[in-house]
């Protein structure tokens, strides 16, 4: 985040004068409480200050690049995960096609009768099991794609960061999120390397960095 002028004259009066009050700051500006109410209020929100009751303003000692991990390290998986598209085991390698170009996805949840994930589909797999085909309806998902236990799944309290590890170290697209359930996994459901994007793109839009 970029700091205005007089937040930058700020944070050095309070830097070397802390704690000190939000009056003691405004005459040492020559101006007034009510003007300076923003920016303080900015840079407590951002973490640059702190201020405690009846004592005043002080520096946390923190910079930029302290704040903006902190505020990755916070993301959880359930503030930015996706709908999850689900497909049964039984569905053709036609429809998963189908399914994906209308969900506009790359990765399809696969799951038994019971709702439970059974398998992952990613368009790579569907293009592996349409090559020299000719009918791709005659061909189930449950034929082609990457089956449990060999799945990658994250939970909705995780941190997004380790999510985003996973993505790199399996080298996937994406994964689902899972709830667990005495008999199975239910997706509830998706984070993909977009999702990460987004959440990237979110940390400069939030003022408070
Ligand atoms: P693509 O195959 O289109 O490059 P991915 O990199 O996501 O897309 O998938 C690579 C392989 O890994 C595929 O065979 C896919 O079935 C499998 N895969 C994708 N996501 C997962 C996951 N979360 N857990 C385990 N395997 C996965």
């Amino acid at each position: 985040m970029e700091l205005s002028n007089r937040q930058e004259k700020i944070v050095e009066i309070v830097k070397g004068n802390g704690p000190i009050t939000g009056e003691q700051i405004a005459e040492r500006l020559n101006l007034t409480r009510a003007t300076l109410r923003p920016d303080l209020a900015i840079l407590t929100m951002s973490g640059f200050l702190d201020a405690r009751p009846r004592v005043g303003y002080f520096y946390t000692g923190k910079t930029g690049f302290e704040l903006i991990t902190e505020k990755i390290k916070k993301y959880k998986v359930h503030e930015f995960q996706q709908i999850p598209i689900i497909v049964k085991e039984s569905t053709s390698v036609y429809d998963a096609i189908s399914t994906m170009f209308l969900e506009d996805v790359g990765t399809l949840f696969v799951v038994n009768e019971n709702t439970y994930l059974t398998g992952i589909l990613s368009r790579k797999d569907l293009l592996r099991a349409s090559i020299g085909q000719k009918d791709l309806n005659a061909i189930a998902v449950h034929i082609i794609m990457t089956r449990m236990p060999n799945i990658t799944v994250c939970r909705k309290d995780d941190l997004l960061l380790d999510v985003a590890n996973k993505l790199i170290n399996k080298q996937i697209d994406g994964l689902p999120v899972v709830k667990d359930t005495e008999n199975g996994l239910l997706v509830i459901g998706r984070v993909t390397k977009t999702t990460i994007t987004r959440a990237f793109v979110e940390l400069t839009n939030e003022k408070a960095i």
